[in-house]
């Protein structure tokens, strides 16, 4: 099969695009023919390596998936072949304390696809059955593709660990990224004010799009937790979704006393230093999560296909350039996803 992979760690120069064996399902498993991937910060990381990450060479990034199945391992029913499907990239072992409470995001065995196994920058992958969720008729795979991953780290993140409530004040901390898309949807389905801080008016009409309710540029307003507090009466918001990290010390600022700061990643780089007496001072509660147990990424999805929410997708390209994807997203410019185009839609 052609499939984008890496040998080593490093820019993207390292990635190739050639021919790698097609994958085998083995039991319990589903082969998927892949019609769209999509790109997450998260395939930047993987690709640059991080102390610890020992990959299988060669490895295929990718989490984001969408496509046929066509082909399916023992003990899978054979009706599945055929069916056009997303993938769930995070993968469970369905055995430890965690999986059987319904936590298997948390697993003690926790795989995802494209950093712990082969991911979906190729014509086919292979995942547990229950990875895969039918994708209804007449729904666009590129945008199942580019809602995946993100839709169901926000939605766990705001709703399920945030504990977000009508009417509350909600900050999103960045405007066109793709979870930041999708929180700002999401908090506004859920009934909060959204406010959203960008770093510029182009990021910032993308956000006002999807429903932001006040919008504050921070090329023309740095100290922007001032203006927040303006906003908000003096008081502070409810809770902050930060994933870029670096901006945590103006996040604390911006909450109100016993606020949530809710983080899923930190685009601005992993290690920054924090003033600990605005958490304890001010009651701050930092909630972090990472993707979503199945049960969110269904409900999620049954929005996302409903029409509810919808993945913003900026750009598409052919696997084949799957480096200039690269490069176009580390130079931060997108509104929303980047898809790489695999095979003909189905
Ligand atoms: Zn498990």
């Amino acid at each position: 099969m052609k499939a984008v992979y890496l040998t080593e760690h490093g820019g993207p120069e390292v990635l190739q695009f050639g021919d790698l064996p097609d994958p085998e399902p083995g039991r319990g498993e589903v082969r998927v023919r892949l019609h769209y991937a999509a790109l997450n910060h998260l395939d930047i990381w993987v690709r640059k390596g991080w102390p610890g990450l020992r990959l299988r060479y060669p490895h295929i990034l990718g989490a984001d998936g969408a496509g046929v199945v066509d082909a399916v391992g023992p003990g899978v029913d054979p009706a599945w072949v055929g069916r056009r499907v997303v993938l769930n990239p995070n993968i469970g072992c369905g055995r430890c304390d965690y999986c059987r409470a319904g936590l298997d995001n948390m697993c003690d065995r926790w795989q995802l696809l494209g950093e712990t196994r082969s991911g979906t920058y190729a014509e086919f992958v292979v995942v547990p059955e229950a990875n895969v969720l039918p994708v209804p008729d007449g729904f666009d795979l590129a945008h199942a593709a580019a809602a995946a991953l993100v839709f169901q780290t926000a939605w766990h993140s705001l709703v399920t660990r945030g504990g977000l409530r009508p009417g509350e004040w909600v900050l999103v901390v960045g405007a066109s990224g793709g979870v930041n898309t999708a929180s700002i949807q999401i908090a506004k389905l859920a009934g909060a004010t959204v406010l959203v801080v960008g770093s510029n008016a182009r990021k910032l009409a993308l956000a006002r799009d999807l429903g932001a309710d006040h919008l504050i540029d921070r090329s023309q307003t740095p100290a922007w937790h001032k203006e927040v507090r303006r906003l908000t009466g003096k008081r502070g918001v409810d809770v902050v979704v930060d994933n870029v990290g670096t901006t945590f010390p103006l996040s604390f600022k911006a909450a109100r006393k016993g606020g949530r700061i809710l983080t899923v990643g930190n685009t601005g780089g992993p290690v920054f230093e924090i003033d600990n007496r605005y958490i304890f001072g001010k009651h701050l509660s930092v909630i972090g999560s990472t993707m979503s147990p199945q049960k969110d990424f269904r409900q999620v999805m049954d929005l996302v296909f409903a029409g509810r929410l919808r993945a913003v997708v900026d750009r598409v390209f052919p696997l084949a350039e799957a480096r200039a994807a690269h490069e176009y997203l580390e130079r931060g410019q997108q509104l929303g996803k980047v898809v790489l185009a695999i095979a003909a839609d189905a």
